[in-house]
């Protein structure tokens, strides 16, 4: 009788046992993605503020009529946001050329014409280095207008 009584309080230690550890394993499991979480957050933001001071020192060349160089912070831009997974910001990604990856200012290398057909506007870019034409559309909804998705070139 007490062997049964022993050998039933083995196995509730037991059980109680196994139930902490599996506990510190999932609190540890759930920290471990918390601070993969919390350091993507970090290289968000790193990256992003990368990407702005790239696009600046883009904006700066083009001024000084040195396209290679503004090619180059394009390219950069480009690669930091694939490696890294981030996406470039539509205000950023607007301005370099899809083709050549070359910064593109409006008035210095760069021509924005804008088209409204009723409710549709079109506005279409032209990189001034290698003549690619860039094209987006735009539909008012009520007070708004939505972008549509990328219409074929
Ligand atoms: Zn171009």
């Amino acid at each position: 009788m007490t062997g049964l009584y022993y050998r039933g309080a083995d196995f509730l230690l037991f059980i109680l046992l196994l139930k902490s550890f599996i506990l510190v394993k999932l609190k540890h499991s759930i920290d471990l993605s918390m601070a993969r979480k919390n350091n993507k957050d970090k290289v968000r933001v790193i990256v992003l503020e990368r990407i702005n001071v790239l696009f600046k020192l883009g904006i700066v060349a083009v001024r000084s009529r040195d396209y290679s160089i503004a090619r180059r912070y394009g390219e950069l831009i480009y690669r930091i946001s694939m490696r890294l997974r981030v996406k470039i910001p539509r205000n950023i990604k607007r301005w370099i050329c899809r083709n050549c990856r070359v910064i593109m200012v409006p008035g210095l290398n760069a021509k924005i014409r804008t088209r409204r057909d009723g409710r549709t506007l079109r506005i279409i870019t032209r990189c001034m280095v290698c003549g690619w034409i860039h094209r987006y559309e735009f539909v008012k909804r009520g007070e708004k207008y939505g972008e549509t998705p990328r219409i074929s070139r």
